[in-house]
């Protein structure tokens, strides 16, 4: 970026009647924090910690996580990091963890199913996020959930390893249409919702993420989708931020509609936050 465009990168993100979107950066290694930060990222709405877990042949344990959660908040000078708990799975295998084969990977244990199976690896990765957010701002947020009673497992879990500081914000991602539909029973367990236009795109419409030949149905923002994000708006009400994390949100003709709809928080690959904090300037 010239000097001129990173300075305006880096200021925050204004409609034309007045709203602030915070336009944070979805990242997966301490490298794009940094990109995050030279974009003007306002914070990391997203970060995909399976770049910890994957690819190597046992897991991390709570000490090398904190290590690198903190370097990743360090390289956004300290704004707020939302931790996105392991998202695992036969669509992403773990050497350390055979999995039984899946005929449908993307339907089977995955994200939050999967962490509940594999409790003590969940557990070390709590630990090592609340050791963070004791330090610095952070959000954590729980991937492919279907029902409230894994939010609530999930945060009992959470609670258990003690200590939590109170600005540690607790959310889950809305991806599985089963969730969107009925928001409203989630909002007594979250502080917030981040939608994750991706898988939420792929299971509304039954077609698959990056199949080239679906590109059709899944590059934009579907009606059916907008529905959708409009009732997790609805039923998140004032009091609870909703952020969109997916794609989508980097795609400037849809954001005007993404903001019409409630979203109030859009996280987007680290070099599209200038262009992002635009298209909401322009709406
Ligand atoms: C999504 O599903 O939209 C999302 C942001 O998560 P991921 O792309 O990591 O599945
Ligand atoms: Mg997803």
């Amino acid at each position: 970026l010239s000097d001129e465009a990173r300075t305006k990168a880096a200021q925050p993100a204004m409609t034309r009647n007045g709203v602030t979107i915070h336009v944070g950066a979805n990242i997966g290694s301490v490298a794009e924090a940094r990109a995050a930060a030279d974009n003007g990222a306002d914070l990391a709405g997203l970060v995909r910690t399976e770049f910890l877990f994957l690819d190597r042949d046992t897991a991390p344990d709570a000490d090398e996580q904190e290590a690198v959660y903190l370097a990743i908040a360090d390289a956004l000078g300290g704004r707020r990091i939302t931790l996105r708990t392991l998202d695992a799975g036969s669509d992403k295998p773990l050497r350390y963890l055979p999995a039984p084969s899946e005929a449908n990977p993307f339907l089977g244990v995955r994200g939050i199913r999967h962490s509940l199976v594999h409790r003590s690896m969940f557990t070390e990765q709590l630990r090592a996020i609340v050791r963070v957010a004791r330090r610095t701002p952070v959000s954590v947020m729980f991937p492919m959930v279907t029902t409230p009673d894994e939010v609530v497992e999930a945060r009992r879990m959470l609670d258990e390893v003690g200590d939590l500081p109170p600005d540690l914000r607790v959310g889950m991602m809305v991806e599985v249409p089963a969730a969107a539909l009925r928001a409203a029973d989630f909002t007594p367990y979250v502080d917030f919702f981040s939608i994750g236009t991706n898988d939420l795109t792929q299971y509304t419409l039954a077609a698959e993420r990056g199949n080239a030949d679906l590109l059709d149905l899944t590059s934009g923002l579907d009606p059916a989708v907008e529905q959708l994000i409009e009732g997790v708006c609805r039923a998140a009400g004032p009091q609870k931020t909703v952020a969109v994390c997916g794609e989508l949100a980097g795609d400037g003709t849809v954001v005007p509609r993404l903001l019409a709809a409630g979203v109030r928080e859009l996280s987007v690959a680290p070099a599209l936050v200038p262009v992002t904090k635009q298209a909401v300037r322009a709406t």
